[in-house]
């Protein structure tokens, strides 16, 4: 069941069967004329946009109270899982009242891709300032902030100069050594899917191989699970989002204990994911999504965005979390992240071939 959260209360959002209706409880969504803050826009817009989101950080609320400051226009937001919204978005269909879709993982854009949900969006600002490997060939989707997939090591056990690359996991020296979660998980299925694009699915299914023959036990739990049991001694290696590490800052049991490597640094780079957001081919409500996308692209919003889940902003200048800039520069992989949905079939046949369950 989809949550419905009214957190902004604005306006009330009211789904009835499969025909949404959108009940306006309040009409004062006249712009209003002071505070202009935002250099881009010379008037405020006004109206409404309503958002589905899968992401709930705390930091979310101020980017929307932001976005209604600088523009007028007022928030409607339903939370969910992303599976869920999509699936939500189909049935509404033409009678959606959905403007936006955000959502994390590129493979779950896609997917939203697939169904057909999403219109594509001309805007200047977007392409200039969304690097191009993060956001959709055609814009129907853009990415807002980039989490980094590294190797995590145990400082005591693992010298960070013997290992630089994903490739170097599968190195005989690691045997059972590596932790891996399972392969269900699409931050996986997205690393391997990457791999895919670029090395060919020959070479990729090699690498699978060899970090199955690397594994300290089958592949289980989750990256925070596996990062505590690198901590624990159960394995020395693992791959992880950076911002889970970034949670342990106050554990020192476990975070002192854990190295950050940014892989692949002097080939193709570092893999990333992005959270991102796109319009809906039914959105009501069209030139205030294009506002919504474009102020997400803000110097403001770019902070709160990537702030809220300590990820990386894709906007170059915005700040990062202090603990995640600890953790160094790096350089990134720059295939286009669409590439992950476009794979994720072929990622998750081979790794199932492989025994990487
Ligand atoms: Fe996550």
């Amino acid at each position: 069941m989809v949550n419905q959260i009214n957190k902004f209360s604005r306006r009330f959002f009211i789904a009835i069967a499969t025909t949404a209706l959108v009940v306006a409880c309040s009409q004062s969504s006249e712009p209003e004329a002071t505070n202009i803050t935002n250099t881009e826009n010379t008037e405020k817009i006004g109206g409404q946009v309503n958002i589905y989101s899968s992401r709930h950080y705390n930091t979310d609320d101020q980017l929307y109270d932001g976005f209604t400051e600088q523009t007028g226009i007022e928030v409607n937001l339903i939370e969910g899982k992303a599976d869920e919204l999509i699936e939500r978005i189909k049935t509404e269909g033409a009678n959606s009242p959905a403007d936006i879709l955000i959502t994390v993982d590129a493979g779950r854009l896609w997917r939203a891709d697939q169904a057909g949900i999403f219109a594509p969006v001309e805007s200047e600002i977007l392409t200039e300032k969304i690097p191009a490997h993060l956001r959709h060939p055609e814009n129907l989707w853009f990415g807002y902030s980039k989490r980094a997939r590294v190797i995590m090591y145990h400082k005591d056990r693992v010298n960070p100069e013997d290992i630089a690359t994903y490739e170097d996991l599968t190195d005989p020296k690691w045997e059972g050594k590596v932790l891996m979660r399972s392969s269900g998980n699409i931050y996986n299925q997205s690393l391997i899917a990457g791999m895919i694009e670029e090395k060919g699915e020959e070479a990729t299914a090699e690498w699978i191989q060899g970090l199955v023959d690397n594994l300290a036990r089958p592949p289980q739990s989750n990256d925070t699970g596996n990062i505590e049991a690198v901590a624990a001694g159960i394995g020395d290696l693992t791959i992880a989002n950076t911002y889970y590490l970034a949670r342990y800052e106050d554990q020192p049991e476990v975070y002192d204990q854990i190295g950050v490597l940014f892989p692949n640094q002097d080939d193709r780079g570092t893999h990333v994911n992005i959270s991102g957001a796109g319009m809906l081919k039914n959105a009501p409500n069209r030139e205030q999504a294009i506002a919504f996308l474009e102020y997400l692209a803000s110097p403001e919003a770019q902070e709160f965005f990537a702030l809220g889940n300590n990820e990386y902003p894709v906007v170059e200048g915005t700040p990062v979390n202090p603990v995640v800039e600890s953790f160094g520069e790096f350089e990134e992989d720059t295939v286009n992240v669409s590439a992950y949905g476009k794979n994720n079939a072929d990622a998750v046949k081979i790794m199932d071939r492989s025994g990487w369950k």
